[in-house]
């Protein structure tokens, strides 16, 4: 008899999932408690997959062998639950995928810097040649492509929902960037719970397999001195490098991983120091892959920042304009606010997470001259900013913002979104901010 595969989510995980699932001869079933997408809608038909939407019909679910589950339905959900009570495996896409291929699969995880660091890693592995898919919260989904595509390396970008929902999965190549406050909402406000869930990139993990970390963050090396490492493991460093791993010496980037590597710093198109971390962590995995240094080091020169992420927009009248719309968290922002040389008017606000904003303010005191305030609710910032700046105003639209920002700047000066907040009180997402920041941008020239 077919083992029924229940998906709750029809969403590019769960159509994916669907689609692996048929081929490998599940009796699949998919439940969203939301509207499905026309172009999955087609997909799941195409596919001959029976589907729900608007509900969730616990007698069509409950009596599922295995449930994938999107990473965006927390484990307290009640259906889920109800699931786990009745030992039913509730598992993410990413989990199982991995069942389905033997290629040699790399996870990067970390609060920030995912999508930075899978992206600039799949570029430099495709640009040496190999034969290597990108997946996780990039693109087409892991599962999707482990049923059409036949790659040799998978590069993953692991969100710390993903990895909660992790089995027997079992990375080659792990990397941990950074692990600082985020979603903590999703683990009842515990960071320890938050650690645990980064930590399960190496579980299931051997004396195979390799693991990459920061050496720089507490919450790292205090997890790791507790545990009995397995792997080979890697670390990077803003300081000078001891040992086998990365570091920086007079700006430059240098490794010894296989063989000394350096990358000068003028050679790295990304900016600020968490961008040197995030190719620090892609040149070592590259390494440890044996791509040859020549190879990494043009890959890395040759490498464009990601929209969205300290994107410079343009320049007028000498002012310059720096999208940072992905800086949902204080410790992005910190990166974007150390990373600029000049003085900033700072756009930020949105729906605060409970932020902590203390790590910024000797930040803001020597380079914000100053500041809008995005978001509905700015009282926050306002407590926390208003001394430490000239000037402070609010805003309730991107074009208000940049406007008001504008009339801020002298010339010289950076105007930088990066709100440090999440952006669902006043836009879409943070594409959805950002791409409005951009617009304003251009209206400023009509
Ligand atoms: P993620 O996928 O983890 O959200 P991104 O690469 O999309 O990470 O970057 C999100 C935000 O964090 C951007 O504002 C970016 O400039 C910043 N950032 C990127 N890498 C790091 C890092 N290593 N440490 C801290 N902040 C980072």
């Amino acid at each position: 008899m077919k083992q029924r595969l229940v998906i709750l989510g029809g969403g590019e995980s769960g159509v994916g999932a669907a689609v692996l699932g048929k081929q490998k001869n599940y009796e699949v079933f998919i439940s969203d408690v939301g509207v499905i997408l026309p172009e999955y809608k087609k997909m799941l038909i195409k596919e001959e997959v029976s589907f729900e939407e608007n509900s969730h019909s616990k007698k069509l679910i409950l009596n599922a062998s295995i449930v994938v589950k999107s990473p965006g339905i927390p484990d307290s959900n009640l259906l889920v639950r109800e699931l786990i009570e009745k030992d039913v495996l509730v598992v993410s896409e990413i989990e199982f995928a991995s069942w389905y291929t033997d290629a040699k699969l790399i996870g990067i995880t970390g609060s920030n810097g995912k999508t930075t660091t899978t992206s600039l890693t799949y570029h430099i592995l495709k640009y040496a040649g190999l034969n290597v898919g990108v997946a996780g919260n990039i693109g087409q989904s892991f599962a999707f492509q482990v049923a059409t595509c036949d790659y040799d390396f998978y590069v993953l970008e692991l969100s710390s929902f993903q990895l909660d929902g992790v089995d027997k999965l079992k990375l080659d190549v792990s990397v941990l960037l950074n692990i600082t406050p985020d979603h903590l909402d999703r683990y009842n406000n515990s960071i320890e719970q938050y650690i645990n869930s980064k930590f399960n990139i190496i579980k299931n993990t051997d004396e195979k397999s390799v693991f990459i970390y920061n050496l720089d963050d507490v919450n790292i090396t205090n997890r790791i001195k507790q545990l009995s490492l397995l792997n080979s493991a890697y670390g990077f460093t803003l300081n000078p490098l001891r040992g086998k791993g990365a570091g920086v010496e007079n700006g430059n980037l240098c490794l010894d991983i296989n063989s000394p590597i350096r990358i000068l710093e003028s050679n790295v198109s990304l900016r600020g120091k968490h961008n040197a971390y995030n190719v620090m962590a892609s040149a070592i995995i590259a390494s440890v892959l044996n791509v040859k240094t020549e190879n990494i080091i043009s890959a890395v020169k040759s490498f464009q920042p990601i929209e969205h992420r300290m994107e410079r927009v343009t320049n007028i009248n000498g002012v310059e304009y720096i999208n940072d719309s992905k800086a949902t968290n204080v410790d992005s922002t910190f990166y974007a606010l150390d990373s600029i040389e000049k003085d900033v008017v700072w756009i930020a606000g949105g729906v605060d997470k409970g932020n902590d904003y203390s790590q910024l303010i000797p930040l803001v005191r020597s380079k914000v001259l100053g500041m809008v305030c995005l978001g509905k609710d700015n009282k926050k910032l306002h407590d926390v900013f208003e001394n430490l700046v000239d000037q402070i105003d609010d805003a309730l639209s991107a074009d208000e913002a940049v406007e008001k920002a504008t009339s801020m700047a002298k010339e010289g000066c950076t105007v930088l979104l990066s709100p440090a907040c999440a952006s669902f009180d006043l836009f879409k997402n943070y594409e959805d901010r950002g791409q409005k920041f951009k617009k304003g941008i251009i209206k400023l020239n009509q």
